[in-house]
């Protein structure tokens, strides 16, 4: 069996790939699958795309095309809470579809028929995942170049641990943050793939971890942050937590 790794950042997919061996590259429904090993395990990557939509296509075909029985999925995402910081890591517990409203038929946040307005994380993949990623972070100020830290004021990164809200937006103003703090003040961060990627999941009963490092604080200047954070940090992060999960 093999472990699914979907990343929704192409430079996260380069710096993983970089270090997989035997990799055999193929390509189903215009997503294109590494399968090969990473650390010694055997494992297959795949970027997500971007949207709920996308995210949800991609991780179908994983699951039908390879024997995968877990997957953990890597990207960044917005700070929705101010206590978070640009280099945190949230691992997540649960997972909203923050633009899922089919009131008044059903409640907010409800997803139609399978009844659910939360996703629950696979409780051994996401205690694996939170151990991998506080570990990485304690090591933090050795395996990143201080010029980058600095320049995002990344001092004392740390792990959380809990909500994630997924929606078909890049949010980048303070009213759509206070919204999502109201409706969902459970959740610590705000992307657009996490609660799809869940959902494929749960139909087809695969263990399902996530790590999201926070890349902008989801206002205003949110875009320019996201750009050179990903570039620079985000795909280091990635392979980082990756090794010790798989270690
Ligand atoms: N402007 C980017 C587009 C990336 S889409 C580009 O052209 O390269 C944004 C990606 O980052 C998605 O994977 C999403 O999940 C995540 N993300 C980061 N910050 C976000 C925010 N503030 N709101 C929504 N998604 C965010």
């Amino acid at each position: 069996m093999y472990l699914g790794i979907i990343s929704a950042m192409p430079d996260e997919i380069h710096s993983v790939l970089d270090s997989m061996t035997d990799v055999t590259t193929t390509t189903h429904g215009n997503r294109t699958f590494h399968k090969g090993n990473l650390y010694n395990k055997p494992v297959v990557l795949v970027f997500s795309n971007w949207g709920k939509v996308a995210a949800a296509i991609t991780t179908t075909q994983l699951i039908e095309s390879f024997k995968v029985n877990k997957i953990v999925f890597t990207g960044v995402a917005g700070a929705l809470q101010e206590h978070l910081n640009i280099g945190d890591v949230v691992v997540g517990t649960h997972l909203y579809q923050h633009d899922m409203d089919a009131r008044p038929l059903f409640k907010q946040f409800e997803i139609p028929i399978i009844k659910k307005t939360a996703f629950k994380t696979n409780a051994t993949v996401t205690q694996q995942l939170r151990m991998a990623s506080e570990k990485y972070l304690e090591s933090f100020s050795n395996n990143l170049d201080t010029t980058f830290t600095k320049e995002f004021g990344i001092t004392n990164p740390k792990t959380y641990y809990g909500g994630i809200a997924s929606g078909d937006q890049f949010i980048s103003s303070v009213q759509k943050i206070e919204e999502l703090n109201i409706s969902l003040p459970d959740a610590l961060c705000v992307e657009m793939e996490g609660a799809a990627v869940a959902q494929v999941c749960y139909d087809y009963k695969i263990d399902f971890g996530i790590i999201r490092t926070i890349s902008d604080k989801a206002k205003e200047n949110a875009s320019i942050d996201f750009q050179k954070f990903a570039k620079i940090i985000a795909s280091k992060y990635a392979l980082g937590i990756l090794k010790i999960f798989l270690s």
